[in-house]
């Protein structure tokens, strides 16, 4: 009779272990199924965000490799948070920077608009009141400022046209103020200013462009309202008359852009 009892115990225990396999076999192909449709959704999804998310123009250039200075002190004092429109976005994204932050200058002092390293592009009130493409030119402009990286140039300029050991600081605004009562220094430096300028202006107006924006209604109508502004000695800025005629000489390309942007 025990032997009887043990037997039954034995058999109705594999029947449970076995039982309990099959549940749980069935469980883990259940689980194995779904952790799969899970990953594939997943796989899809990040696919599709990748897809969706706006690459840099294949004509804007690639991000500088020179040293990056430090610019966490770099204050923009009195800056009010600005919701950036769609096509600003759009234009940073383009330019490989999408991560630009966009602000509200306190007052007209600094002009209409400016960039703060490394990341910030500052509008004035009078700014946004500019027609939509002139304001566009005006954004795409510095946002290849901060694209190209335009002020750690100026840093390591700066440092080398004064002599000093390499590495001799990490801050860029201590290197910007090389420049402070030092006329010679800036007279010496004023043609890469210029040059970033005028490269600030020829993929500004290209970025515009890309959002649909004509070159004559946005860059060449800005610049013409006060032409006899800008330029000067050591100044960074050619005088408007001649940035017209700068733009002018790629105008064309500009054009093309726009009417694709319409397709
Ligand atoms: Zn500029």
């Amino acid at each position: 009779m025990a032997d009887y009892i043990h037997r039954q115990v034995i058999v109705k225990g594999v029947a449970m272990i076995v039982r309990a396999l099959m549940i749980d076999s069935a469980h883990a192909a259940t689980s194995i199924r779904w952790l799969a449709t899970t990953m594939l959704c997943l796989l899809i999804l990040f696919g599709a965000a990748r897809t969706c998310a706006a690459q840099p123009a294949p004509w804007f250039p690639d991000a500088p490799t020179f040293t990056h200075y430090d610019w966490s002190g770099t204050p923009c004092t009195g800056c009010e948070t600005l919701v950036a429109r769609a096509s600003w976005r759009r234009m940073a994204e383009l330019a490989g920077v999408p991560e630009v932050r966009f602000r509200l200058a306190p007052d007209e002092t600094q002009g209409p608009a400016y960039a703060v390293a490394p990341d910030i592009v500052v509008l004035s009130r009078a700014a946004l009141e500019l027609k939509s493409c002139q304001l566009a030119f005006l954004v795409g402009h510095e946002i290849v400022h901060i694209a190209q990286r335009h002020f750690d140039e100026d840093a390591i300029a700066l440092s080398v046209l004064s002599g000093k050991p390499a590495h001799w600081t990490a801050l860029g605004e201590a290197a910007l103020q090389l420049t402070d009562g030092d006329f010679g220094l800036a007279l010496r430096v004023a043609h890469l200013w210029q040059a970033q300028e005028a490269e600030a202006d020829w993929l500004g107006t290209l970025l515009a462009a890309t959002c649909g924006c004509d070159v004559e209604a946005g860059a060449l109508a800005w610049l013409r309202q006060d032409e006899a502004s800008g330029g000067g000695l050591a100044a960074a800025h050619a005088s408007h008359r001649e940035r017209v005629q700068q733009i002018e000489a790629y105008a064309d390309m500009a054009r093309r852009l726009s009417a694709r942007a319409g397709d």
